[in-house]
């Protein structure tokens, strides 16, 4: 027995009902409302209401294993406890009372809940397979499953944005700025995504749109910021380059970054950070008021044209400032344009939604993720046994969310599907 588990037999009423509760005191207990789970400091449950005896009550409640842990907890000497009604523990091993010395009604669950319930959630945290529930959520409701997931595919969109918000405070609102920080960090990708945002949030965007129909200039600028243009070059445009970003960078007071926080190593040449920065270049040269047009995007494919971009003439056949290679097309793919269009355009759409009262913004970010093919790595694999075979991205969002934040850190008490399988008895 854990006093999570006990909220949440509490929380739940889950205890067998079919005669009144009986509190240790002898009143009988009628419970109008259990309260609002509290997450902060202070009493568990706030604004619970109940009868005992005939006496209408409302207040806050307690939850403890056993009556003396109320002692164990010093409770007995913070006066937040003082206007408790109620008691609600699993073993009643002690007379307790408030800072002020009263004394109030205990209800000893034990003997009102089933033992199968702790035999279910004992397997379930004691479960090493791939999710706790593996051998019973087949037999949870696909209703359950599916509100689930969507309060996931929520949860992770609200994660997503808390990046967003910071930013907006530290651009005063400046959603053009922090659109471009957020789509310069999702061409990192995982790797390279801190120095890519470094460099974005050093180089601000008003410069990039001074200089917007000069691509040299903005090559200059992108990749003198990202540290890359310090030394001398034999080959012609880098050189040019070089000497742009010296002017520039006297001119501006600008910082750049140092080049050692660009990481190379494992990836293919295709995704190096020098050919991300040319991209990501010429997507600044090509569109004007990137955001405007992704806020008013209708369709995926209005949002794939926004990024089809190929790089200048330079990068044709180079991978890296020093050394020539065979001459390739290297325009943004389409699994690229659907990860920045995941990382970037979805979570800015659904968070510029939210705070604008925009709503059919944010309807239209998880529609787009729904129009996104869906992700395929391991823990999307295992899922497929469990639920079936994902549609898209927005599905394989919310299993990646209930895997990494409940699954594995079993929290099952905080989740529909464990609630269903914890309340109904014992069907395997
Ligand atoms: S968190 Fe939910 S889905 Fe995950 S194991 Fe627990 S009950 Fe199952």
């Amino acid at each position: 027995m854990t006093e999570n588990l006990l909220q949440f037999i509490w929380q739940h009423r889950l205890y067998a009902s079919k005669e009144p509760l009986k509190t240790a005191e002898g009143e009988t207990l009628l419970v109008l409302h259990p309260g609002t789970l509290n997450t902060h400091a202070g009493p568990d449950f706030l604004e619970a209401r109940i009868i005992l005896n005939s006496t209408l009550w409302a207040g806050n409640i307690e939850v403890h294993v056993k009556s003396s842990d109320w002692i164990l907890h010093q409770h007995q000497k913070d006066a937040n406890y003082d206007r408790l009604i109620l008691h609600v523990v699993y073993l009643h091993d002690a007379t307790i009372s408030t800072s002020q010395g009263t004394v109030f009604s205990t209800i000893e669950l034990k003997s009102y809940v089933e033992e199968s319930l702790f035999e279910r959630y004992r397997q379930l945290m004691e479960s090493n397979r791939f999710i706790p529930c593996d051998s019973r959520i087949a037999t949870v409701s696909t209703l359950t499953v599916q509100m689930q997931l969507e309060r996931m595919l929520a949860e992770r969109l609200e994660e997503k944005t808390g990046r967003i918000i910071e930013l907006l405070n530290l651009k005063k609102n400046n959603w053009h700025e922090v659109f471009y920080i957020q789509l310069a960090r999702a061409f990192g990708l995982h790797i390279n995504q801190d120095a890519f945002e470094r460099v974005a949030l050093q180089t601000p965007l008003h410069l990039f749109e001074k200089y917007k129909n000069q691509q040299p200039i903005i090559e200059a600028l992108l990749f003198g910021q990202a540290g890359f243009l310090s030394d001398y070059f034999d080959e012609p445009y880098p050189d040019v380059l070089h000497s742009e970003y010296q002017y520039l960078k006297k001119l501006y007071a600008l910082e750049p970054i140092s080049v050692h926080l660009w990481k190379f190593l494992r990836l293919r040449p295709a995704n190096f950070p020098t050919i991300r920065l040319a991209q990501f270049a010429q997507l600044i040269v090509q569109s004007t008021h990137l955001f405007s047009k992704i806020l008013n995007a209708q369709s995926l494919s209005e949002l794939e044209d926004l990024f089809d971009v190929e790089v200048s003439g330079f990068w044709l056949n180079h991978y890296t400032f020093r050394d020539e290679s065979a001459q390739k097309k290297k325009h943004l793919g389409k699994s690229f344009i659907h990860t920045l269009i995941s990382n970037a355009v979805v979570p800015s759409l659904f968070i510029y939604g939210k705070l604008q009262g925009q709503n059919h913004l944010c309807e239209s970010a998880i529609y787009f993720l729904q129009q996104l093919p869906a992700e395929t790595n391991q823990i999307i694999r295992k899922w497929e046994s469990k639920m079936g075979v994902a549609k898209n991205a927005a599905d394989t969002q919310a299993r990646l969310q209930l895997y990494k934040k409940y699954c594995l850190p079993k929290k099952c008490l905080s989740c529909g599907i464990g609630y269903e399988i914890l309340k109904r008895g014992d069907k395997k």
